[in-house]
């Protein structure tokens, strides 16, 4: 676990540079089998308890920085995705989480499923991952502090 602790100061320092504030995430599941949101909900486990480095998941879109999206999008959902991602404050940031929000995965494109976060949503950082570790989620947080960072510089 000295892995997490590494990972943790870091992204505790980078939230506190970019943000100057806590990191709020919303959650949306678009699909998925539930193998990435246990993955996801390990994060606020008194293992890796990443609330204790200024991360924490919010009720509403509204009051988010951050939308980390487990599944590929059900065409049913691809309303309440995008009603989802308009409600987030910009500079909205996307993390597609999982090989199933990254490209579909084995669902792929059919008449019942649009395939990746990307068909729908600008993607700021893929993990991908079937599903993914909690650290890789983590990391790909970091990976989206970073580009926001850059970002903020280039403007
Ligand atoms: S990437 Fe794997 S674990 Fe995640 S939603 Fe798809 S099938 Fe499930």
């Amino acid at each position: 676990m000295e892995h997490v602790e590494i990972l943790g100061k870091k992204l505790r320092e980078r939230i506190r540079q970019v943000l100057g504030k806590s990191l709020h995430i919303r959650h949306l599941d678009s699909g998925s089998c539930n193998g990435c949101d246990w993955e996801m909900n390990a994060l606020l486990n008194p293992i890796y308890d990443i609330q204790r480095f200024g991360i924490d998941f919010v009720a509403s879109p509204r009051h988010a920085d951050m939308l980390l999206v487990t599944g590929g999008v059900t065409r049913h959902l691809e309303e309440a995705v995008k009603l989802t991602y308009d409600a987030v404050a910009n500079p909205k940031m996307v993390l597609a989480i999982g090989t199933c929000a990254c490209g579909g995965g084995i669902a792929g494109e059919n008449y019942a499923h649009s395939g990746g976060v990307d068909k729908l949503l600008p993607v700021y950082v893929y993990v991908p991952g079937c599903p993914p570790k909690p650290q890789a989620i983590m990391e790909g947080i970091l990976i989206a502090l970073d580009r926001r960072e850059q970002k903020r510089y280039k403007l």
